[in-house]
């Protein structure tokens, strides 16, 4: 069985920018010698301690595992500098040098895809690009879909591997300016034939507006996965709260 709670320590080997906003870490370390194979898709937490006059205490910030390479007990993450100087774990990327160490919990496990149905429709903001692009790169060749992104700016739209009967519509939202933008374009999409299984992670309140959308056209609950993975104005503990808030109105509802 997994030890979620387990605590590793990585080291930080290398550290590029490969867009505007966006910074792959790769971190190695022989703490990871138990993370099976299929890691890549899962997430960890990064772990940050807080100290205060009274009390030590430690912050976590969940992030998609981009990449596991096994046989070097290596790891990419891709981290989003995002605009809020504030940010604990972006601040910590883009401040990084090879040669620190970081704390991770975890691994959590891939939410994974169900290939029974037509089509794929993937929908995410820069936050949801590395669990997107994962889940793209292990699908089979001739599956259908369709990508919509939202991104931070024109040269954060990075090149992504797909197959071939993919479309792609990118969003871009600096500062996500226009409220909900993401949500609106999904709104604007014209389907393809047949039912798709729907994958999105985006900001708390597009989210909301989605799954609401999805249920009020009939998609059912067991085509869906969605979940939000920040929420603006939020920090992760506040969004945390929100979300677990969110979850049981949802159920109620
Ligand atoms: C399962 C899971 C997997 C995730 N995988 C990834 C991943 O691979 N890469 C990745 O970059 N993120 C990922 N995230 C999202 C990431 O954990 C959050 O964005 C996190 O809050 C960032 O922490 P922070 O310390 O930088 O900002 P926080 O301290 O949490 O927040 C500070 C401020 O920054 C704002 N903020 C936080 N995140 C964003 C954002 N993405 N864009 C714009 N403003 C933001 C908040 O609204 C707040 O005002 C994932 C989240 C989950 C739940």
């Amino acid at each position: 069985m997994k030890d979620f709670k387990r605590i590793r320590e990585l080291n930080l080997i290398s550290k590029n920018k490969i867009s505007d906003h966006m910074y792959r870490l790769t971190f190695k370390s022989n703490d990871l010698h138990d993370f099976s194979d299929n890691e890549t898709g899962g997430y960890v937490k990064l772990i940050f301690s807080k100290q205060s006059p009274n009390s030590d205490t430690h912050l976590v910030r969940p992030y998609t595992i981009r990449n596991f390479r096994k046989e070097k007990l290596e790891i990419d993450i891709d981290i989003v500098v995002h605009n809020e100087k504030k940010g604990l774990a972006s601040c910590w990327a883009l401040n990084a040098e090879v040669g620190d160490k970081i704390k991770i919990s975890g691994p959590g496990s891939k939410q994974k895809l169900n290939g029974s149905l037509d089509w794929y429709f993937f929908i995410g903001d820069m936050s949801a690009l590395p669990a997107i692009s994962v889940n793209l790169e292990m699908l089979s060749r001739n599956s259908r879909g369709i990508i919509v992104l939202e991104v931070l700016s024109e040269s954060d739209k990075i090149k992504i591997s797909k197959p071939r009967n993919f479309s792609i519509y990118w969003v871009i939202n600096p500062n996500k300016e226009i409220a909900n933008k993401l949500y609106k374009k999904v709104k604007s999409i014209k389907w393809l034939r047949g039912k798709p299984f729907i994958w999105s992670a985006c900001e708390f309140s597009d989210m909301k507006l989605l799954r609401q959308y999805f249920k009020n056209i009939g998609v059912e609950k067991e085509n869906i996965y969605i979940s939000s993975y920040w929420k603006k104005n939020s920090d992760q503990e506040e969004h945390k709260l929100f979300k677990k808030q969110d979850n049981i109105n949802w159920l109620k509802s």
